[in-house]
């Protein structure tokens, strides 16, 4: 198997098989790895698959200049983001000044990326969608976009910031804004479907999905309810607890302080404001260029002052990757045979244990649970 980078390595950015003149790249997403493999009988040798892979060529980091906490001044937008709505507030006003928005959506069972032309638009972006998004197709059209229209702002993980910096090139690059998460690494959409099929779902069924509603992490949609309101599911205690991502974001390159892009968003783990205010989502907040200075400043942000030394140390992932569990090999070995949740159960009991509790005392009425 020849592959663009080192096996086991790939992120599934897609860059090399959207630049692949004789689309001769495919993805092999084996559950626990992907791999982008060069079928040898197509390939011309012309190199630019290597050239374009984020892995091969990480895109050069930044340091923060500047940062803080805040949220996103309407507040019915506040409550439906997935921290304090930053993302969203950013998105209306790079629109609202002629600028075109590329974000992710769940559109016909796949996490994708499309452009929002209006502000209506943006909302199918609301939301983290905690698996691989999928930027296939997306870098030609951003590129074609840049070269005839104005500026386009990409939001995405870090690799897929890094190779669309790549992708684009520095021609283009005065045009091209980018935001990137705070990423504790992604598992592989196949994964999250196993786990849905357990509840007689597939994720090609489904319009809706939903991961969290502020700090509590759990699957809903527009089906019939798989666990307690307020209650962690498996698949989300795996994701948390790092079990399940492919085994290239143990190593991530791009975990660090340094960012590549203009703005860093996550949450503001560990805040000192008000619980009512951390209840409501509150954005941690990154600048490392000008133009991310510019971004914040266009925006209708409430910002906060923010501890960074803190907020680097309630947020591993800006200083080292999630580390791969003991139990990892385990669980992808037995996915084929066994339940899902089993298996979640059988590597992390204390945290399952611990939702099976929570589950039983919201139903027994002792604490309160609901929130979707
Ligand atoms: C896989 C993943 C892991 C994360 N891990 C952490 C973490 O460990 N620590 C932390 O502080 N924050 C993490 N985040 C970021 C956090 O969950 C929020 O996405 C971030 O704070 C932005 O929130 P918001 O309220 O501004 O976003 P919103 O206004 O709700 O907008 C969400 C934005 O994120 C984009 N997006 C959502 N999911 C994906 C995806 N899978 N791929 C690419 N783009 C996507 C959407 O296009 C949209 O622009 C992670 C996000 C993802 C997707």
């Amino acid at each position: 198997m020849t592959t663009v980078c080192e096996l086991n390595k790939c992120a599934g950015c897609m860059a090399c098989v959207d630049i692949c003149p004789k689309r001769a790249i495919k993805i092999k997403d084996s559950l626990s790895t992907y791999n982008a493999v060069i079928d040898e009988k197509k390939c011309i040798r012309c190199n630019a698959c290597h050239k374009v892979c984020q892995v091969n060529h990480p895109a050069r980091a930044k340091a923060p200049i500047n940062w803080h906490q805040g949220w996103i001044e309407n507040l019915e937008m506040r409550e439906e983001c997935s921290s304090g709505g930053a993302a969203t507030a950013i998105s209306k006003e790079f629109l609202e000044n002629g600028g075109i928005v590329c974000g992710c959506t769940f559109n016909e069972g796949k996490f994708i990326f499309e452009f929002a032309n209006d502000k209506d638009d943006l909302k199918k972006f609301i939301g983290s969608k905690y698996v691989k998004s999928d930027p296939t197709g997306i870098y030609k059209k951003i590129k074609d976009r840049l070269k005839c229209a104005g500026k386009v702002l990409f939001i995405g993980l870090p690799c897929q910031v890094a190779a669309l910096k790549n992708f684009i090139g520095t021609d283009l690059s005065d045009k091209l804004y980018t935001i990137d998460l705070i990423c504790h690494g992604t598992p592989s959409p196949r994964v999250l479907d196993i786990f849905l099929k357990q509840y007689g779902l597939t994720l090609s069924a489904l319009k809706d999905i939903k991961f969290r509603v502020k700090a509590k992490f759990q699957i809903y949609g527009d089906y019939k309810e798989i666990i307690t309101k307020g209650v962690s599911d498996r698949y989300s205690i795996a994701f948390l607890n790092a079990l399940t991502y492919t085994e290239n974001c143990y190593s991530c390159p791009y975990a660090k302080t340094k960012r590549v892009s203009d703005v860093t968003l996550g949450d503001s783990w560990g805040s000192e404001l008000a619980i009512d205010e951390q209840k409501k989502g509150i954005s941690l907040i990154l600048s490392q260029t000008e133009k991310g200075n510019e971004l914040l400043k266009m925006a209708n942000l409430h910002l906060e002052a923010v501890d960074i030394e803190k907020a680097i140390a309630n947020n591993h992932q800006l200083e080292y990757p999630s580390f791969r569990p003991t139990g990892r090999d385990k669980f992808f070995a037995g996915i084929k045979d066994r339940k899902f949740n089993s298996l979640v159960f059988q590597q992390l009991p204390k945290q399952c244990l611990r939702q099976d509790v929570k589950k039983i005392l919201i139903k027994l009425q002792i604490i309160g649970g609901g929130v979707n």
